[in-house]
């Protein structure tokens, strides 16, 4: 008769080392330490190359967090739950674990903080060097497959090999970028440990798509300040945002669309008939620029949208609304225009998708997790963080911030529940 393999006996096995897995493995280590256990701690990523989107990130430079962060940065989860768990790992205590880390940052008007490096390399290395040295044991690649409770602990299958787990921190991160391993699996784990799933689960910070030669692709490479407006079916704004807008060949990107696009997303699905429009003068309204151009009467609509709008934009605008771009403007010409300006209808047709998107909205309700531990209501031993809980932030670095608070939140809680069982156990 053929024996099953040995199972692999582990303290904490952490499933993914991206952002919030690292993290966590290298705060259980540390915990377990201080408690004085020595415990074996073991995290498992599927991908080849560990970080990928940790190399990627902030266009290869890393925006590791933000000089102010709270729960208005985010959406998902409830805010009062999301500050909960953020103000357990402030931006001071991020900054603070980089630079005992040798990873100085730097601010930039922005508010966003960057390695002084300006290398992502030196942020991974560095996370990669803390997991070592509080005696996390990295294995990958290694997909896990399966994870099923038992009375001896959580029984961990790879597509190589299996563990027998005190203990699980699930950081397998959302659906974005699925090349980076981060492919969505770890949602069918947490759903066969008893969890339930937002629906639905969409790409957050994506670029959005115009019917094929829409006016607006035709300005593809124009970058500029604009105000991004979702209405409700009823004309409610249900949120807006100003920002650095990029009209692409495609459609629109930049960070004040990613950050719209969550929003439209969600929207759309319980909604169709939610709208998006974008105001070109953002703070402008309809009432002052009518004024501006009616007293401005006789300088030509173009030469008065040239003062405040790119040249190609400017002429653009005044052909969509058939205004005459030299001399009188008649009236229902310039109230085309006027609307045009302050809020151009955006009739998105869809986005570019999880292999474009920075984060995913949706995942695991943050209700259903412990906030002091981030230890699973349903299935106790059980610990979440990351991307794959149902919290995702806007562009700036919140998304690296929600990885390493809820990381350290998981990871300490799970590395001190484990130091007192096993000194328990030998005493
Ligand atoms: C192009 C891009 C740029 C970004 N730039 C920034 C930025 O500058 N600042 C910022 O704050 N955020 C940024 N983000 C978002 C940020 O990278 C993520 O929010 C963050 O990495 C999430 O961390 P995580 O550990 O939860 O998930 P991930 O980083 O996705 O890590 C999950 C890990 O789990 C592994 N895994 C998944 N399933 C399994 C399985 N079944 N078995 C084993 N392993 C598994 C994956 O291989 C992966 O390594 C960017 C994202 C992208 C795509």
């Amino acid at each position: 008769m053929l024996e099953a393999p040995e199972k692999r006996d582990v303290d904490i096995l952490v499933v993914g080392a991206g952002a919030a897995g690292l993290f966590a493995a290298t705060w259980s280590g540390r915990t377990a330490a201080a408690e004085g256990a020595v415990l074996s701690v073991t995290a498992i990523d599927s991908a080849r190359k560990l970080g990928a989107k940790i190399l990627v990130a902030g266009g290869g430079r890393c925006n590791v967090t933000h000089e102010t962060v709270n729960e208005a940065d985010y959406a998902g989860s409830s805010p009062a739950a999301i500050r909960k768990v953020l103000r357990r790992f402030g931006v001071d205590a991020c900054v603070g674990f980089f630079r005992e880390s040798g990873v100085l940052l730097k601010k930039e008007d922005t508010g966003k903080l960057f390695p002084v490096t300006d290398s992502a390399r030196t942020v991974l290395e560095a996370l990669l060097h803390a997991a070592t040295r509080a005696g996390v044991n990295l294995i990958h690649p290694a997909k896990v497959t399966a994870l099923a409770k038992t009375e001896a602990g959580f029984v961990v299958t790879t597509d190589s090999a299996s563990f027998l787990a005190r203990r699980v921190i699930l950081c397998t991160g959302g659906k974005s970028l699925p090349k980076s391993g981060s492919d969505g699996s770890g949602f069918e784990l947490a759903r066969s440990l008893g969890h339930t799933l937002t629906r639905p689960i969409v790409p957050a910070l994506v670029p959005l798509v115009l019917p094929p030669g829409h006016w607006i692709t035709s300005l593809s490479g124009l970058t500029l300040d604009t105000e991004v407006t979702l209405h409700a079916a009823n004309s409610k704004n249900l949120f807006q945002t100003t920002g650095s807008t990029l009209c692409t060949h495609v459609g629109l990107s930049g960070p004040a669309i990613l950050d719209v696009s969550r929003h439209w997303l969600i929207a759309k699905a319980a909604d169709p008939n939610v709208s998006l429009s974008l105001n070109w003068l953002p703070g402008e309204r309809a009432e002052s620029l009518d004024r501006l151009f009616i007293e401005a009467q006789g300088r030509g609509a173009l030469s008065i949208l040239r003062e405040r709008l790119p040249d190609r934009l400017a002429k653009c605008l005044c052909e969509q609304a058939a205004a005459p771009p030299t001399g009188d403007l008649p009236r229902e010409a310039r109230r085309t225009l006027v609307a045009l300006v302050v809020a151009t209808p955006l009739p998105i047709t869809g986005d570019r998708g999880f292999s474009v998107a920075e984060a995913t909205a949706g995942g695991v309700p943050l209700a259903e997790v412990k906030l002091e531990t981030m230890e699973s209501r349903v299935c106790p031993g059980l610990y979440l963080a990351g991307e794959v809980i149902d919290v995702d932030g806007r562009i700036g670095g919140f998304n690296f911030q929600w990885a390493w608070a809820s990381g350290f939140v998981a990871g300490s809680a799970a590395g001190r529940a484990a130091a007192a069982a096993s000194i328990a156990t030998t005493s």
